[in-house]
């Protein structure tokens, strides 16, 4: 880019350049035609950014045959062979890195336990040289890696950068990690809590790639969730939206992390259901006793299904998603009983939209925060291509 343009254009054509890209990935091969149409770009413009990204390596082009004429015709997608990401999942109890390509397809990937560690610079070290490897690995290919993401127990005030005050997650209040790691490897970094990372995973990697409107919850030591809109992950005044494991659900029940009482997380999460047993600490126990018929398990669990529909019922009113997607360490033991869980809660929502309402599965088991993270870079990539190629000083505002 030789040519100094003003930042307005340079904004507008960073913009443009975003509409097709996330056009080109929602249909996985697109001519140019069909851009026009769907961008209601120009037809000029669209051949002139699309040559750019080309040109930077972001697209390519591929033959096809239609079959009615036998004519070739050219389509574009996205080209796999440049960039690579790095996303990085930091649990309480664990760590996951994984390298992929721009469709996130996995090129190599690594966990740890992190048991008995709490500070945030001795996790690093950890983590730091696998990173490296990482980059080092990328530049073997001959590819680049444009960024990290990292997923980690939120709540986190994105506009530092920093994380408020995560429970029992001690030492990492107001621990710098994007700057800490910016510094280190001279990369782009995103931060997001796990389960906003985990629907931005869904988003543009598995059940939400051709969705608007998704809600993610994941069901673990905690409930979380994550709200897309019009294809956009929704922050909120205070970055809280989509805390869905925070909606009363027991009327004057336990005191909660949040301050409230009686949230859907301290009787729905593992936690929870275990307190409510209060016969053992382990859930593979719990769901023991319910398979020997233990009648006070088995009660246990249809009280714990039973305010998992209510709270689907309320979150399915109040967002009005496509689809719902549930993930979480709890999902795999309540596989079984979700077909009847679907049935009850199209029972309890309007009729003219209860053949509509799809709940899935997440789609990344174990790796879903990870995927989340390098999710986090690729939409980056995809809003602000100039930016993340470091092409042009655009800012946001
Ligand atoms: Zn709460």
């Amino acid at each position: 880019m030789t040519i100094e343009q003003p930042i307005y254009l340079q904004k507008i054509k960073q913009d443009n350049m975003s509409v097709l890209l996330q056009q080109i990935w929602e249909h996985e091969g697109i001519s140019r035609v069909e851009l026009v149409t769907l961008s209601k770009l120009t037809s000029g413009t669209v051949t002139n950014l699309t040559q750019v990204l080309i040109q930077l390596g972001l697209i390519r082009e591929y033959a096809t045959s239609s079959s009615a004429i036998g004519r070739k015709r050219v389509m574009l997608k996205y080209n796999t062979d440049n960039f690579m990401i790095i996303g990085i999942d930091i649990s309480r109890t664990s760590y996951e890195l994984i390298l992929t390509d721009l469709a996130g397809q996995v090129i190599k990937s690594v966990e740890g336990n992190t048991v008995g560690i709490h500070q945030p610079a001795k996790i690093l070290d950890l983590i730091v040289p696998l990173i490296q490897n990482m980059i080092n690995h990328a530049s073997t290919k001959g590819m680049t890696v444009i960024g990290l993401g990292v997923s980690i127990p939120g709540p986190i005030d994105r506009k530092v950068g920093k994380l408020r005050t995560p429970p029992n997650f001690p030492g990492w209040e107001n621990f710098p990690i994007i700057s800490t790691l910016e510094k280190k490897f001279g990369l782009r970094v995103f931060v997001e809590d796990d389960a906003r990372a985990s629907a931005l995973a869904e988003r543009w990697y598995g059940l939400g790639r051709n969705v608007q409107n998704s809600l993610f919850i994941t069901m673990g030591m905690g409930i979380g969730g994550g709200v897309i809109t019009k294809g956009e992950l929704v922050e909120g005044a205070n970055g809280l939206y989509g805390q869905v494991g925070h909606i009363s659900l027991i009327p004057n029940g336990l005191l909660c992390d949040c301050g409230n009482r009686g949230c859907w997380e301290t009787v729905g999460s593992i936690p929870g259901i275990l307190r409510r047993w209060s016969v053992g600490d382990s859930i593979d126990d719990f769901f023991h006793a319910v398979h020997q018929e233990d009648p006070h398990a088995v009660q246990c669990l249809k009280d714990t299904i039973s305010d998992l529909e209510s709270a689907l019922t309320t979150l399915f009113n109040v967002y009005d998603p496509e689809i719902i997607v549930l993930g979480g360490r709890l999902y795999p033991y309540l596989a079984m009983y979700m077909d009847e869980i679907r049935v009850r809660v199209r029972e309890r929502i309007y009729p003219f939209v209860r053949n509509q309402l799809r709940i899935e599965h997440a789609t990344f088991g174990s790796s879903q925060n990870a995927k989340g993270a390098v999710a986090l870079v690729f939409e980056q990539l995809l809003t602000s291509p100039l930016q993340m190629l470091s092409l042009e000083n655009v800012k946001e505002e």
